[in-house]
């Protein structure tokens, strides 16, 4: 179970506030976040990764709270458990579209590159229709590629919780309800859990369950 308790969060710049009372995501289950652009939906994918922390409440992901860990072990825990595919890609330039997916494991303190990752991550690459491009620079792909290739570095390492931000934005109809297929039966696969942000209406019947952001108390900070 991943829940989040009495929860407030807000940037050190700018108005936005996010509240989230109570929200509890089932585990091993698939969750669409749906909501419209500025409603919060990254920041809540950030929080449960660790990458932010509320300045209250709590973010537990199964047992462990996450938000009350030091960031080196936060750090620690999103490479061992949390596989992210990032709005912005967050692609290195200067690796190919190999390297990029076999990133996880060159940080990773225990994972080492094997031929069987290597081999895995050619089969993902594949499987989102890019086996061609393992070798090319990722400067020189589409953006809906870019983000084919940033999924595939989300699954590399089979992680607990996935969590995908638009993963399918920048797709064609086709494509994205493949990418969707695939994070649903490659999470299905090794019992994880994951949570999707998307705003594609016809995307949310392939999910389990749908969180309308919406429906959590946000207030724009005065003055
Ligand atoms: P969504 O993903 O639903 O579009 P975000 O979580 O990205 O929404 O952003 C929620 C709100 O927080 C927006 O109003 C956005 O402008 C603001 N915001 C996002 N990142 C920052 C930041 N680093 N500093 C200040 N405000 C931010
Ligand atoms: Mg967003």
């Amino acid at each position: 179970m991943i829940s989040l308790q009495q929860l407030q969060f807000h940037y050190p710049a700018g108005g936005f506030r996010l509240q989230i009372p109570t929200l509890q995501i089932e585990s091993g289950a698939h969750t669409a976040v749906a909501g419209p652009s500025g409603s919060g939906k990254t920041t809540l994918l950030n929080l449960l990764a660790g990458i932010l922390v509320p300045e209250t409440g709590s973010v537990a992901i199964g047992h462990t709270v996450i938000s009350a860990l030091p960031e080196a072990q936060r750090r620690l825990f999103r490479l061992q458990q949390i596989g992210q595919v990032f709005q912005d890609f967050q692609l290195l330039d200067y690796l190919n579209v190999l390297d990029n997916i076999l990133l996880p494991c060159r940080i990773h303190p225990s994972v080492q590159p094997t031929t069987a990752l290597r081999e895995r991550a050619v089969t993902l690459l594949d499987q989102v229709g890019l086996a061609a491009l393992a070798q090319r620079s990722v400067t020189r792909l589409s953006q809906g590629e870019r983000q084919r290739v940033a999924l595939c570095r989300a699954l590399l390492l089979s992680p607990r919780l996935v969590l995908a931000d638009e993963p399918t934005g920048n797709l064609d109809p086709d494509n994205a309800r493949r990418m969707i297929q695939l994070l649903i039966s490659e999470t299905d696969r090794s019992g994880a859990t994951l949570i999707t942000v998307t705003h594609d209406h016809s995307l949310l019947a392939e999910f389990r369950r749908v969180i309308p952001f919406d429906s959590f108390l946000r207030q724009e900070a005065t003055g």
